[in-house]
């Protein structure tokens, strides 16, 4: 194995030993031993093929919005695509590569007079995480408009997924099974009136800001829905809003939520999320599932 992934590869912009706190939205995490921010899909293929011969575990990061790295980080190599940000418009298509924000995504087909996307307003996430997570809000989901995904296999090939293939569910796609790094996504949209979908976008933001604590760093929905119930529901319910351990809290503006609120780790985070989980069992007897991805070393 190298040991320096730097000389390895010098056009590609690599760090050593980078804390990922950096790049998370809880600002939490500990460091990648190597984040690489590849350019292009050729650059890519070249981290992929190393770290396969090689056998370096490969961890691939969005906007990590919905990800909470423990605080040992991620050991081998990990990449960001955020360098990797096209989005295109072709008639009714939108295509956008993995590291564009799903936001500016919603944002260009509005441009464009496009309708579909404007459940996807306020998700900030990037196309790559939307479409691993099939990630949906006030009624619409991703499998609703992604009609076509290239990927990257971990032996470096090239996967090309139709929207059957994509297997699309409850917060999974086949992405996950196949260990798939996605690459570019393909939105099928249908003309619409651009003011109605400026509208429409303005309107699910401003409920978002209403309900949830966007002025503090958060990785969204914690919870999977338990079947039959709602997780915040059942959290506020147990009286845990305001619960903190460390810097982390329930949040008491939205119970599916933990903020950061005062320099808190990934322990912290998952010191509040096994007790949610542990009360809600005692109270409730529902076991609530993390939604959220939570990867990384454990400490010692
Ligand atoms: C304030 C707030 C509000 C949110 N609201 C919503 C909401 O309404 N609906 C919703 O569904 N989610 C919501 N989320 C969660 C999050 O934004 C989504 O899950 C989003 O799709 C995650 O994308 P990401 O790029 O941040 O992925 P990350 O958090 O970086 O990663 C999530 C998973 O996707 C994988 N991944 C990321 N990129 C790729 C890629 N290119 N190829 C392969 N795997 C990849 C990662 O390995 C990881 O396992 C919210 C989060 C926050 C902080």
């Amino acid at each position: 194995m190298a040991n320096n992934l730097m000389q390895e590869f010098p056009d590609i912009q690599i760090l050593k030993d980078e804390p990922l706190s950096k790049y998370t939205n809880t600002k939490t995490g500990g460091p990648a031993d190597w984040l690489a921010f590849p350019k292009d899909v050729a650059e890519v293929q070249k981290l992929v093929q190393f770290a396969d011969a090689n056998a370096m575990p490969l961890t691939v990061i969005g906007n990590a919005s919905n990800l909470i790295v423990r605080d040992g980080g991620i050991e081998g190599l990990t990449m960001i695509l955020t360098q990797m940000n096209g989005i295109q418009v072709e008639g009714n298509r939108v295509i956008a590569q993995a590291g564009a924000s799903y936001i500016e995504t919603t944002k260009a087909a509005r441009d464009h007079s496009l309708t579909g996307l404007e459940f996807a307003a306020g998700i900030p996430g990037s196309v790559g995480g939307a479409i691993f997570m099939n990630a949906g809000a006030y009624g619409g989901e991703t499998k609703n408009v992604a009609s076509e995904v290239t990927a990257m296999l971990p032996d470096g090939t090239i996967k090309h997924y139709d929207n059957e293939e994509l297997d699309f569910g409850y917060r999974h796609s086949a992405v996950q099974d196949n260990h798939g790094i996605v690459l570019e996504a393909v939105f099928d949209l249908k003309p619409g009136d651009q003011a109605e979908i400026t509208a429409l976008m303005d309107d699910l933001n401003a409920r978002r800001a209403a309900k949830q604590p966007l002025e503090l760093p958060s990785c969204g929905s914690v919870f999977k829905r338990p079947e039959g119930y709602f997780a915040g529901k059942l959290i506020h319910d147990a009286g845990l809003q305001g619960y903190t351990s460390g810097g982390a809290q329930v949040s008491t503006k939205h119970a599916g939520f933990i903020v950061n609120v005062d320099h808190g780790t990934a322990t912290d985070y998952l010191n509040v999320i096994h007790h949610v989980q542990a009360t809600v069992k005692e109270k409730f007897g529902v076991s609530l599932e993390t939604e959220v991805r939570i990867i990384g070393r454990e400490t010692e």
